[in-house]
């Protein structure tokens, strides 16, 4: 039979390719209606609590201590008292097991945590299980592996613990930042008092169990949960050493104020409006995908978030047209769902600034885009914007607004994308796309950011040190350098 007179047959051709929703359970994660402040390695009542929530339906998770200065008061005796009773004595190779430990516990209890962070903190699912959980463990197995070799990491320096660190996190990737502080300090032989953040405690809490199950010591880590007093508490506790802390540049700047002439040691990791550079030979396929994972990747809640976008003038109206599209394929929705790309914000306050700031975009002339989107009815929601005709002078190029929101400007030279990058108080990250390796280097050298990225955004890696330049903080997190601050030397 010829082909043509073959009988067509029906083929049924779904017509419509939308993704099924596929919820992670959160019944592997067991909460408790309340929680106490972890103090000396005990769970110690707390005076008064505050109630913690889910971002995405508000619904509340549990009860959470609100720490008082005598909270902070005991939680720096007992880290004092663990320093002293032997943890600051212990061999490297000692306090490295321990490190190891924890960092197993996390990858074997990976999923706990993830759904955990996910429900509390309101980031994609995938997100946490890919990105979050497998970094914490790493910080911890990083930094185990120092431990007993700090002698040669200093050569002839004699490095000693600094003492009890007060460390003061926020809530955007509350477990890794616990791990970005917690791994060097007890590498190096200190104690820790940790706050997490008013809004996402959980996952540090949680940890208190990890740290039952590796037996480390009572009191070396201390974690006391509550709002800004708290944080305020530690900075001013007296038999504190050294405070580590990631924030807002307004709290960390008052920190540096409290602090002056205490002699207390000090390292800021703070806000920053990073620069994304995007030049014409670059691949564009790929710096849209590096693009959206700049300022889209946990609801743009991160410190060195590709913020401002600056595109050469010659492809600006295609790389603008194929990052319009891509937007509009991205999947807004419940944060426990795996295939949702962009998550609920963290709370009722962070979206009322977002919001604030966008309309301030609106207001100053920017032109808005944001995807059609359904948005669910309860929690707390912002669509991915991209804002074009941006100038320099508006707010939305000024200010971190720490949510999905883009900001759009060109450039025609590399001199001119240096210069407005570069046009900023802060500096802590920036990305160049350019096939020329030459141009990368030249640019790299020239930006006022502690870490460049060049065709890629937003990686990480505990082997390598992240921090700021001018008011986006000082010290430095992660790699040898990271150790550095949890360090004094005897020469
Ligand atoms: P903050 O700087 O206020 O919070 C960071 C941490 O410091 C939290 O644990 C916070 O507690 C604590 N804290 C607040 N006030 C004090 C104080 N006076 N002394 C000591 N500790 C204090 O940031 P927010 O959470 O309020 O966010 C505000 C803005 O900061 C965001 O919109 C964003 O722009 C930026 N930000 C930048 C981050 C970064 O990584 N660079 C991270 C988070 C926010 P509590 O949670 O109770 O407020």
């Amino acid at each position: 039979m010829a082909e043509l007179d073959k009988p067509k047959r029906e083929v049924d051709v779904p017509s419509d390719w939308t993704y099924a929703s596929a919820p992670e359970s959160r019944d592997i994660v067991h909460i408790r209606e309340r929680y106490g402040q972890f103090i000396g390695g005990e769970w110690l009542e707390p005076a008064e609590t505050y109630e913690t929530i889910a971002p995405r339906d508000e619904e509340p998770l549990a009860a959470v201590g609100q720490g008082t200065p005598e909270d902070v008061g005991r939680a720096v005796a007992a880290a004092r008292a663990a320093y002293a009773d032997g943890w600051s004595a212990l061999p490297g190779s000692e306090r490295a097991k321990y490190l190891f430990r924890i960092a197993r516990l996390l990858q074997e209890r990976s999923r706990e945590f993830a759904v955990l962070e996910s429900l509390n903190g309101g980031k994609p699912i995938k997100e946490s299980r890919d990105v979050d959980l497998p970094l914490a463990a790493a910080h911890f197995f990083y930094y185990a592996g120092w431990a007993d070799k700090l002698e040669y990491a200093f050569p002839n320096r004699r490095p000693r613990p600094v003492g009890v660190a007060g460390q003061i996190i926020p809530w955007n990737f509350p477990l890794l930042m616990l791990a970005w502080k917690v791994a060097p300090a007890l590498a190096c032989g200190n104690t820790v008092v940790l706050k997490p953040a008013e809004t996402t405690p959980l996952t540090a809490l949680l940890f208190c169990d990890v740290l039952r199950q590796a037996e480390l010591p009572a009191g070396v880590v201390n974690i006391v949960t509550g709002d800004g007093r708290t944080g305020a508490a530690i900075v001013e506790s007296e038999d504190v050493d050294k405070i580590a802390f990631t924030g807002s540049t307004e709290v960390g700047k008052e920190i540096q104020r409290r602090l002056a002439g205490t002699g207390k040691r000090l390292t800021l990791e703070l806000g920053w409006k990073a620069a994304n550079i995007v030049f014409d030979d670059a691949a564009l396929d790929q710096a849209v995908e590096g693009i959206v994972n700049g300022i889209y990747f946990n609801q743009g809640h991160v410190c060195c978030a590709g913020s401002r976008l600056f595109v050469q003038e010659s492809i600006y109206e295609p790389l603008v047209a194929k990052l319009q599209r891509r937007l509009a394929t991205l999947r807004v929705g419940d944060p426990l769902d795996k295939n949702t790309d962009v998550g609920a914000i963290n709370s009722a306050a962070q979206l009322e600034k977002i919001r604030e700031l966008v309309a301030s975009g609106v207001e100053e002339g920017a032109e808005i885009y944001q995807p059609p989107c359904d948005l669910p009815e309860k929690g707390y929601w912002f669509v991915p914007t991209v804002f074009t005709n941006v100038a320099q002078s508006y707010r939305i190029a000024q200010e971190e607004i720490f949510g999905p929101v883009l900001s759009v400007l060109t450039f025609r030279t590399p001199e001119e994308a240096l210069e407005k990058a570069n046009n900023t108080p802060y500096g802590l990250s920036a990305g160049v796309w350019t096939e020329k390796g030459s141009r990368i280097l030249w640019m790299a050298q020239r930006l006022r950011a502690g870490v460049v990225w060049a065709n890629t955004f937003n990686r990480f890696d505990p082997t390598s040190p992240f921090g700021g330049y001018k008011e986006s903080g000082f010290g430095r997190e992660g790699g040898r350098h990271g150790l550095e601050p949890y360090l004094r030397f005897e020469e």
